[in-house]
């Protein structure tokens, strides 16, 4: 039996999808819909989804990274290295991690490296690999590489993660709490699932690194037409939308390079924003404006999406003269900012006013055990060697605590692993 994956080149999920099949064992044909149309049009027919990546599996079509499904189809149809059945466990808690580490992107995987280099049994949990990292197509300004797509830069870290000593599980922590372990010791309980399933993990620190989520539009219709239409990844979708009408929403650095990858990809680009000044720099709208066949709608919201299957129109109002019209556009590519999700730790740690997490200069937050690095903090500057060194220290801190020396500097290079 062939399994199949239909993905795109720069796709984060799907490249966890692929390393997810190999680390079974299961062969499978990699097809890039990017390049093959008919493969695309399969794609789309089969799975009813216009967004990468999908996974064709005996006669299982299933769109997404999803775990507990792959598991399903792959032992329906006895491929793959099969789990050894668990003996049930008096004590599902026994195993207590030095740090629990919450992302595994810039901020977490970087904390995951100096924290198991301290040789402390370190834990990511996260809900994919790279973040915000993995869509972006060229970084020119992170130390050591001139220019290195994020894909490139999160399988290095990954990989330097993993041969650190680290273990990384893709779940999304859902509940942070204090817990009490053997003889009274002060540790933290992450609850994380991954599709229905959910386990409990036990640190004695915890390092916040969960960066940002993309915000979404709220207007009606988007929901339902996520990966039919509506987007949250161009690095991922655009090419999906090949000679086709769609639009960016959005009037920051995102955007007009939303919009600028996407002139090269779809017919006709719109790009829908709620002003007539821009937050993105004066070149990269200057790029975007210079392009033939983008074009720009000011002063204007989205006020909703439709279609049938697939999403066929947005209507968008103009906020100074009321007027209403629609917009046929086969995609929507959604990039009006991002938010941190910080509900889960509101109850342990202060947050400032925008929900992030307030830092001290060494990464700790206002109750002890608990440090934070990377885009979820207060700091302004969001970027990746600032959330990379962030990590650093949030590790390093942890070390200290865990040590019982809160403030003593320790040099990493007096490296205590002897692994190597
Ligand atoms: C389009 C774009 C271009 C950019 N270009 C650059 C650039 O050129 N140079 C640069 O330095 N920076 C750039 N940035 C910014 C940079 O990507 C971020 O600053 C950096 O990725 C932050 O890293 P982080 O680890 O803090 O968080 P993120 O990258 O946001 O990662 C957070 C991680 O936490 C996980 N997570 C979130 N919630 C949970 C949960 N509840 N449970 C488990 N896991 C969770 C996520 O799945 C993710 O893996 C760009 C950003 C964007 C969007």
């Amino acid at each position: 039996m062939k399994v199949r994956v239909f993905s795109t080149e720069n796709c984060p999920y799907c490249r966890m999808a692929k390393d997810y099949l190999k680390a079974k064992g299961v062969e499978f044909e990699d097809i890039n819909v990017g390049e093959d149309r008919a493969a695309a049009d399969e794609m789309v027919e089969k799975s009813g989804q216009k967004g990468v990546p999908v996974l064709d599996i005996g006669d299982e079509i299933i769109a997404g990274f999803d775990v507990p499904r792959i598991d399903a189809a792959l032992e329906k149809l006895k491929m793959g290295k099969q789990a050894k059945p668990k003996k049930p466990r008096p004590d599902a808690l026994k195993k207590v991690y030095d740090v629990l580490v919450i992302g595994g992107s810039a901020a977490g995987l970087t904390a995951a490296v100096y924290a198991a280099r301290r040789n402390l049994k370190t834990l990511v949990l996260t809900k994919d690999v790279g973040g915000q990292m993995s869509a972006i197509k060229s970084i020119e300004n992170y130390p050591g590489f001139v220019d290195v797509s994020g894909s490139e830069l999160v399988k290095v870290m990954d990989a330097q993660a993993k041969a650190s000593g680290a273990e990384i599980v893709i779940k999304e922590v859902v509940e942070l709490n204090e817990a009490e372990g053997k003889a009274g010791e002060k540790l933290f309980m992450a609850k994380a699932c991954g599709g229905e399933k959910c386990d409990e993990y036990l640190g004695r620190t915890v390092i916040l690194a969960m960066g940002k989520t993309p915000r979404s539009l709220g207007v009606p219709g988007e929901e339902g037409f996520v990966g039919r239409g509506v987007s949250y990844c161009v690095t991922c979708d655009a090419p999906m939308f090949k000679g086709k009408d769609v639009a960016v929403v959005g009037g920051g650095n995102s955007a007009m390079d939303a919009a600028i990858v996407l002139s090269a990809i779809a017919r006709k680009v719109y790009v829908i924003h709620r002003r007539s000044e821009f937050r993105a720099f004066e070149q990269a709208v200057e790029d975007a404006r210079r392009k033939k066949n983008v074009e720009f709608v000011l002063d204007s919201i989205v006020t909703g999406v439709a279609g049938k299957k697939f999403l066929e129109a947005m209507t968008v109002e103009n906020k100074k003269t009321g007027k209403k019209s629609e917009l046929n556009v086969e995609g929507v590519f959604v990039e009006v900012g991002s938010d941190v999700n910080t509900k889960f730790v509101g109850h342990l740690v202060n947050l400032d006013e925008n929900g992030q997490v307030k830092t001290g200069k060494n990464g700790e937050t206002s109750h002890a055990g608990i440090f934070a690095a990377g885009d979820v903090t207060d700091t302004p500057f969001k970027q990746i060697s600032v959330a990379a060194g962030d990590g650093c220290k949030a590790a390093l801190s942890a070390y200290n605590h865990i040590h019982g020396f809160e403030s003593k500097y320790v040099v990493d290079w007096t490296k205590q692993n002897s692994k190597k």
